[in-house]
């Protein structure tokens, strides 16, 4: 089974998110030997048309040395306390991407700390190192003071630091010795966040978030934690009040690139999009038709009740 590590990147807005993950997008199509989705190669145009169809999806996947790297987006601020910890939920590893001369944000501090709580091993990204003034020794410091007053563990604080600009499209473990692509970034992301482990079992999938197509209407996304899904199977729906609606998976999707492919089956460890499941919830545990074993739920606020509702 490949292997899988599932990664929520964390940036104030305008510190590089957008750049970065279009660099990490096009070094893996350069890099990946076993290129299957050839029209994905991108050009620049191609990035900018194909980001308009992933607004809503938000996720983007790479491969990188036979691993698939699931890049999960969380809100860049509190205002979701709900959505940031679910969304979270889906990830092994947080990559907090920092501005080389702002230094980490207020409001990224929220968004950090949950991560922090929820025991996710953290990668930072200074970035904007060819910025003239930037301070990325002195930034470092401030994350690392950051994160050890939001309580991080020893292993978290030991964190690998990554520099560099997404602009040019490199990083580097030493801000003063540029590499010349951002492999550096990829290579730590596969020895650091740990990889996604496979449960087998009976399915069980907690609903994270949603999509919506005029075609095949709500869509439920969220990661597979024990056993497998299967294209067509019958399924459980267990609901906030405890009762269980029988529902039929209709097609079931992975990320790729910068959009979504279709598959027969996803297994545990996989973040995936499901159609054709009727009325569920955020929170709703898709599971094993005959053992339905709901996932504990997680909490959601009212802010993100009102906006997903
Ligand atoms: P986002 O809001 O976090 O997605 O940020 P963007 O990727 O849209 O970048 C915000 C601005 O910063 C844009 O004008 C980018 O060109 C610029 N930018 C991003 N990365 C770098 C970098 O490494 N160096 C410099 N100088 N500018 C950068």
């Amino acid at each position: 089974m490949q292997s899988i590590r599932n990664i929520a990147i964390i940036a104030h807005v305008d510190h590089g998110k957008t750049t970065l993950v279009d660099k990490i997008i096009h070094a893996s199509k350069i890099f990946d030997a076993h290129q299957q989705f050839d029209d994905l190669i991108l050009d620049n145009n191609d990035l900018e048309r194909e980001r308009g169809i992933t607004i809503v999806s938000k996720n983007v996947s790479v491969r990188y040395k036979d691993v698939k790297i699931n890049i999960i987006d969380t809100p860049g601020h509190a205002d979701f306390g709900g959505e940031v910890e679910r969304v979270l939920k889906m990830a092994d590893g947080v990559l907090l991407l920092v501005d080389a001369f702002e230094g980490p944000m207020p409001q990224t501090r929220f968004v950090l700390g949950k991560a922090i709580q929820l025991g996710l091993k953290p990668i930072v990204v200074v970035n904007k190192v060819d910025k003239e003034n930037c301070r990325p020794d002195e930034v470092h410091e401030m994350v690392f003071d950051l994160m050890f007053n939001l309580d991080a563990t020893e292993d978290q604080l030991d964190f690998v630091t990554l520099y560099g600009s997404s602009k040019h499209g490199w990083m580097s473990t030493d801000w003063q010795h540029p590499t010349d692509n951002i492999t550096p970034l990829l290579d730590a992301i596969i020895e650091v966040i740990p990889p996604a482990p496979s449960e087998e079992g009976t399915p069980q999938m907690q609903i994270t978030s949603l999509d919506y197509s005029s075609f095949v209407g709500r869509i439920a996304i969220g990661r597979v934690k024990r056993g497998t899904l299967q294209e067509g199977a019958n399924m459980s729906l267990c609901k906030r009040d405890g009762s269980i609606k029988k529902v039929k998976i209709k097609e079931l999707q992975v990320f790729e690139g910068l959009g979504r492919v279709k598959v027969e089956s996803v297994s545990a460890g996989e973040i995936c999009a499901v159609t054709g499941i009727e009325g569920f919830e955020i929170g709703d545990t898709l599971a094993d038709f005959e053992n339905p074993e709901p996932l504990e739920r997680i909490a959601i606020d009212e802010p993100t009740m009102n906006m997903l509702f």
